[in-house]
């Protein structure tokens, strides 16, 4: 289990303003003109967190540009502001800036846009093993979503907590933590929730948008992926498999597959999944979710990638039958050391 709950939960709940995010609050106060960038294949996080800071430097009267290499998953455009994103491998030839922020990326490599190097750089993380390349790096893996460091920035900036801002703020945290789901969650993970509710956000609202958006396609393809799950590991590990042909009988893409990772955790005795999604030309993405201790993170660095400890992944040269056995013995591993804690 995590950590308890510190007995001052109050403490927690602002955490005072370190010479880090003041230093960076005079960064962007002193310029006019950003980017905003965040990793490829965008999730709630990445989204939430741009926006919010996006709709903050609006309220500054400052200019901004998001540059994504992968277009939002389709139910994310509901959200405030989504259409400003633009998607491109390369930043815009007229895309003048003063600085990037770079959210949720190790290294400028995970944007999957070209162009960021050389200007100034403020990079904004929370995953372990963050590569500091930037002007100013602000890491923090004890925040359960980089929303709540852009919160922190926000506050800073003297910005009000708009409803678009709040809105973004929790889509942020709501995703990142699996629903309330992971173990870096806080108090201060509910204050900031609290804040953004009593600016107007409908929780109730907010999980149905995000998590019950499911196309008919969907459906059936969560039924084709739980026929061909395997259990491994006397029923601790589930593997799930999906390829492009699954995808078309079922007429999804894979913007449908977010989310269908978590399914077999809601098993009681799943302690992990790894989902293999093997790409037309035989390369292997791996993601993988985890339950408690079981850190799945290791896993990921093994072979090149990154994340939490309940929520990494990888990408790999197939062929899938080549790569397949060595994952899933160090996941195996994982579990046995993440029980054993
Ligand atoms: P997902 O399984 O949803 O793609 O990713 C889960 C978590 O692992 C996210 O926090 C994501 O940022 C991280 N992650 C996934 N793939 C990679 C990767 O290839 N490299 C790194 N550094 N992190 C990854
Ligand atoms: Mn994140």
């Amino acid at each position: 289990m995590s950590k308890p709950a510190p007995a001052d939960a109050a403490a927690t709940a602002s955490r005072p303003l370190d010479s880090l995010v003041s230093r960076i609050r005079d960064e962007v106060l002193s310029r006019q003109r950003f980017l905003i960038t965040s990793h490829a294949r965008p999730d709630g996080d990445s989204i939430g967190s741009q926006l919010a800071m996006a709709h903050a430097l609006d309220a500054l009267g400052k200019q901004s540009r998001i540059v994504n290499a992968d277009r939002a998953p389709d139910h994310y455009y509901e959200f405030p502001g989504l259409d400003r994103i633009e998607i491109a491998e390369q930043v815009p030839a007229d895309a003048a800036a003063d600085a990037v922020i770079v959210m949720e990326c190790g290294d400028l490599g995970r944007t999957g846009v070209r162009g960021f190097e050389g200007r100034y750089i403020i990079n904004i993380d929370h995953h372990v093993g963050n590569r500091m390349y930037g002007d100013v790096n602000w890491f923090d893996v004890s925040a359960a979503a980089c929303g709540e460091m852009v919160f922190d920035l926000i506050r800073a900036l003297d910005v009000p907590l708009s409803f678009e801002i709040a809105t973004h703020i929790y889509l942020a945290i709501l995703t990142d933590t699996g629903s309330f789901h992971h173990s870096n969650i806080t108090p201060r993970t509910f204050d900031i929730c609290r804040q953004a509710a009593e600016a107007g956000v409908n929780p109730a609202a907010m999980a149905r948008r995000i998590f019950d958006s499911n196309s008919f396609g969907k459906l059936k393809l969560i039924g084709s992926l739980l026929d061909g799950m395997q259990l491994l590991d006397e029923g601790r590990l589930a593997v799930l498999y999906l390829d492009d042909a699954m995808l078309d009988a079922c007429g999804c893409t894979h913007n449908d597959t977010e989310g269908l990772i978590n399914l077999p955790l809601t098993a009681r005795e799943i302690q992990a999944v790894v989902f293999f999604k093997v790409a037309p030309d035989g390369v292997v993405r791996v993601s993988m979710r985890s339950k408690y201790d079981v850190d799945v993170r290791v896993v990921a660095n093994a072979f090149g990638g990154g994340g939490h400890k309940n929520a990494a992944g990888f990408t790999v040269a197939g062929p899938l039958d080549k790569v397949r056995g060595g994952i899933l013995e160090r996941v195996t591993a994982a579990i046995a050391e993440g029980v054993r804690r």
